[in-house]
């Protein structure tokens, strides 16, 4: 037998997200007047549990993958949020993201608290079925602890679609009635929603729109550098390449792509595996660290955590830097910036179109009755100017940096509702 890399193997990572997510998120209870209590229910999910998942992989062997899902906080709700499969993941980072989650939601208004789920694997490496039976072996071990009242998973790094619709089944399998409303993200014909796929790189772009506007910076013509090109990333590329902005430069795990006349957005999209990696086709790349200091207009990190750290931030050159990722800006980054007058859209902001229409598709799932696609668009459209709004008033009001001023907002909810319920 195989064995995955447990969690006891992992060490502290050097930018460590939990301890800066808690940092803010303790900063943003402190100014909202909130006690010490407060804070010690919000730094740590409420639930975080581990499983081990064996599979048999198409070698003959049994291999037992790690998986992680925290749940956050539920006073507001039910926790959502994504499922990662990356080499990568670590308990710490899930429980950090579902504190993002708590604050995604917050932010833009849904009756949710956060979660998170992860499974140590490489997908990359995995054939279809192998997929599958991982999926479903995720769903059956965390049964009891997730359902559409409870709990609601949906895409996030290296899952899409087709993992939603595995995890579904056996949701439903083992829950003896069709449950679409357990997960989203889900394809349209199992009652996915119109609009969900592309829709954080929508939220990100309303954002951009939102943030030229306070910039006077003209869409038209502005140059755009975008690290990553996954499902946010290429879907923005896409985005901003029609709405008339110059996409200069473009990146994957293995390298960037430069033209300060613009890039071929539709050919590189007709390239990209399914995955997101296009720059290998290429001779001519340079590296991510090398695009991210390019001269440009806006900057979209919208890959992973920790792009933009202390070492780099004195030589981005952008204007604006729109987060699509989760976590591409230290804190010691993020002042870096704001001193040198750089807008940054926080990620808790910028990419929260994704779990926005997360909760579209499970109304309509709870419904019964699905919408047209223009229906979603008009409503996320309305849901993300208000939040960029409301979050960009209290930044200006407070004279404090958007992300502080996001986390204000997006911990005011859940900290509301658990004062109500008599929790602190
Ligand atoms: N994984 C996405 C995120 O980090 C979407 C979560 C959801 O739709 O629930 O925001």
């Amino acid at each position: 037998m195989v064995a995955e890399k447990s969690a006891d193997s992992q060490n502290e990572q050097p930018n460590d997200i939990l301890i800066s997510t808690q940092s803010v998120v303790k900063d943003a209870l402190n100014r909202l007047g909130y006690p010490e209590e407060a804070y010690e229910l919000m730094k740590e999910p409420v639930r975080m549990i581990t499983v081990r998942i064996p599979v048999r992989m198409d070698d003959g062997n049994i291999k037992v993958f790690t998986g992680y899902r925290a749940q956050h906080n539920d006073a507001v709700g039910p926790t959502k949020g994504g499922v990662r499969f990356h080499p990568d993941v670590t308990e710490k980072e899930v429980r950090a993201l579902s504190i993002w989650m708590t604050l995604k939601s917050g932010i833009v208004d849904l009756p949710y608290g956060g979660g998170k789920g992860g499974i140590v694997c490489d997908p990359r490496e995995m054939s279809f079925r192998e997929l599958e039976a991982l999926s479903r072996g995720y769903v059956r071990a965390l049964s009891q602890v997730v359902g559409p009242t409870k709990d609601i998973p949906a895409p996030d790094v290296f899952t899409n679609s087709q993992i939603m619709a595995w995890m579904m089944d056996e949701y439903s399998r083992i829950d003896e009635f069709n449950s679409p409303g357990f997960i989203t993200g889900k394809p349209i014909v199992l009652g996915g929603s119109h609009g969900r796929e592309s829709a954080t790189a929508k939220g990100v772009t309303i954002c951009i729109e939102e943030a030229c506007k306070k910039r006077g910076i003209d869409i038209q013509g502005a140059r755009v550098i975008v690290q990553g090109f996954g499902n946010a990333g290429s879907f923005l590329a896409k985005f901003m390449h029609d709405m008339g902005a110059k996409v200069i430069a473009i990146s994957d795990a293995e390298g960037a792509l430069h033209d300060p006349e613009g890039l071929d957005i539709d050919y590189l999209l007709d390239r990209r595996d399914s995955f997101g990696t296009v720059t290998n086709l290429f001779d001519d790349t340079i590296s991510n660290e090398e695009m991210l200091e390019l001269d440009t207009d806006i900057l979209v990190p919208a890959a992973i955590e920790n792009q933009i750290t202390k070492d780099n931030a004195h030589e981005i050159k952008a204007e604006i830097v729109v987060e699509a990722a989760n976590g591409p800006t230290t804190l010691e980054a993020t002042e870096i910036l704001t001193e040198r007058d750089i807008l940054i859209v926080p990620d808790v902001l910028a990419s929260s179109g994704g779990v926005t229409v997360s909760y579209f598709e499970w109304v309509q799932n709870n419904q019964g009755f699905y919408w047209k696609e223009e229906e979603v668009q008009e409503k996320l459209r309305e849901v993300l100017v208000k939040s960029f709004n409301n979050v960009y008033t209290t930044s200006q009001n407070r004279q404090i940096d958007m992300r502080l001023a996001a986390y204000m907002v997006g911990v005011r909810k859940m900290t509301e509702a658990a004062r109500f319920r008599g929790w602190i």
